[in-house]
């Protein structure tokens, strides 16, 4: 065999630390905020129109430049600012699915370079489980929940059994995800075939879209996105700084271990909010790593103000055992409205929506 090496990361605390980043930088960050519309002034956009899908009230804000950075959701905006206009996206759907760590034993990944339809399949150690995946299915339908397909599911398991080191079947699997890869049209066949890299479209209205690319590139695409609209909108000339700007929390964190090595710098002042109070350290739930404390820390200091986000994209106990994300949603409902001054109807609401969005994660054992 062959040995090499390769990058991995967590892809929602990255773009959390990204937002954070931003914020320190003088940005302003609104989460959970909508476009709706563009403001026009001479057939120019002049700013955007957008809803606060928590409180539902609209707010105007004005601007010189807008980027539209949507992925698979660029069309959609892009037709906001022109109806009917040709879509520029071709959604590419991947999924994953999550295994104990047992399957695959130390901290090597496995990458299987020919599956029966001949792509690349990898098995991968993330957060103390394996996970498998991915696929490459060309979908129609863009859905904020995109829903692995019975065929990706079956496909990944057959594989997975021939390399693993236990042949896993459904019941080991402890949670599925999809997701919906913003390729840049073109006339090609199969979605592996498209390519990965990004393009800027400029609309007769001045919309700066950015579309494509990936996370590998993701510096790049800011830069030349940025660089793009600042022209456009005659700002003065600023050297972009990402090449040497760190993100936020970054730190040397070799040897540390659990979930405290993905919070970085953060790491001493989460230590200390846990010792704000004696149940902080308890886990919210017994196969999950995150402590109570951690929920309260994401509503503190990382804009989280649903459950679906503290369970999905602060921590990620969705993605490593949907049906214990699901029994512990109660519990973090609570800790939550505690410390958001909610009361019993919306901790009822958010359990109730959180398990929606979870049955598409649930094998359909668990379900
Ligand atoms: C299965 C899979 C495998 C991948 N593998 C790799 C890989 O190996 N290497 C790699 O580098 N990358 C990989 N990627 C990353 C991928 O290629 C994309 O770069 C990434 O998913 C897209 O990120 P994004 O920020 O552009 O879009 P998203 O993460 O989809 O973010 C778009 C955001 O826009 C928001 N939005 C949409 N409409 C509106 C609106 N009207 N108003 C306000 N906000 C709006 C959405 O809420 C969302 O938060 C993979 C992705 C998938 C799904």
């Amino acid at each position: 065999g062959v040995i090499y090496h390769d990058g991995q990361f967590d892809d929602s605390r990255l773009a959390l630390n990204l937002a954070q980043t931003a914020i320190e930088q003088g940005g302003t960050v609104l989460n959970y905020f909508n476009v709706k519309q563009f403001i026009k002034a001479e057939n120019k956009i002049a700013g955007v129109i957008v809803e606060d899908t928590l409180s539902k009230k609209e707010f105007e804000i004005k601007a010189k430049v807008v980027i539209n950075a949507t992925g698979v959701f660029s069309d959609a905006v892009q037709q906001l600012d022109e109806p009917g206009k040709e879509s520029t996206i071709t959604p590419s759907q991947g999924i994953h699915i999550v295994l104990d760590k047992e399957f695959l034993p130390g901290k090597a990944a496995i990458m299987i370079p020919h599956t029966d339809d001949g792509r690349v399949l990898f098995a991968v150690p993330w957060h103390e489980k394996t996970i498998v995946g991915t696929t490459d299915t060309l979908v129609d339908d863009i859905d904020a929940e995109p829903i692995a397909r019975d065929e990706e599911i079956e496909f990944l398991i057959t594989h997975a059994a021939r390399y693993l080191t236990k042949d896993p079947t459904m019941k080991d699997v402890r949670s599925i995800y999809a997701g919906l890869r913003p390729l840049v049209k073109n006339t090609a066949k199969k979605t592996a075939e498209i390519s990965r890299d990004h393009s800027i479209i400029i609309s007769d209205s001045g919309l700066v879209s950015i579309v494509g690319g990936k996370w590998t590139t993701y510096r790049k695409m800011a830069a030349d996105t940025v660089n793009t609209a600042a022209v456009h909108a005659m700002l003065p000339y600023k050297e972009c700084i990402t090449n040497e700007l760190k993100v936020h929390g970054a730190v040397d964190t070799d040897g540390i271990t659990g979930t405290d090595y993905y919070y970085g710098s953060d790491l001493p002042l989460i230590a200390t909010l846990i010792t704000e109070n004696l149940t902080y350290a308890d886990v919210i739930h017994e196969r999950l790593p995150y402590r109570k404390g951690e929920i309260v820390w994401a509503v503190r200091n990382e804009m989280c103000m649903t459950v679906e986000d503290a369970l999905s994209r602060r921590t990620r106990a969705l993605l490593l055992d949907a049906a214990a994300a699901v029994e512990a949603s109660q519990v973090v409902a609570e800790l939550m409205a505690g410390e958001l001054g909610h009361d019993q109807h919306w901790i009822e609401t958010q359990v109730r929506e959180f398990k929606e969005v979870a049955k598409t994660y649930l094998p359909s054992v668990n379900k």
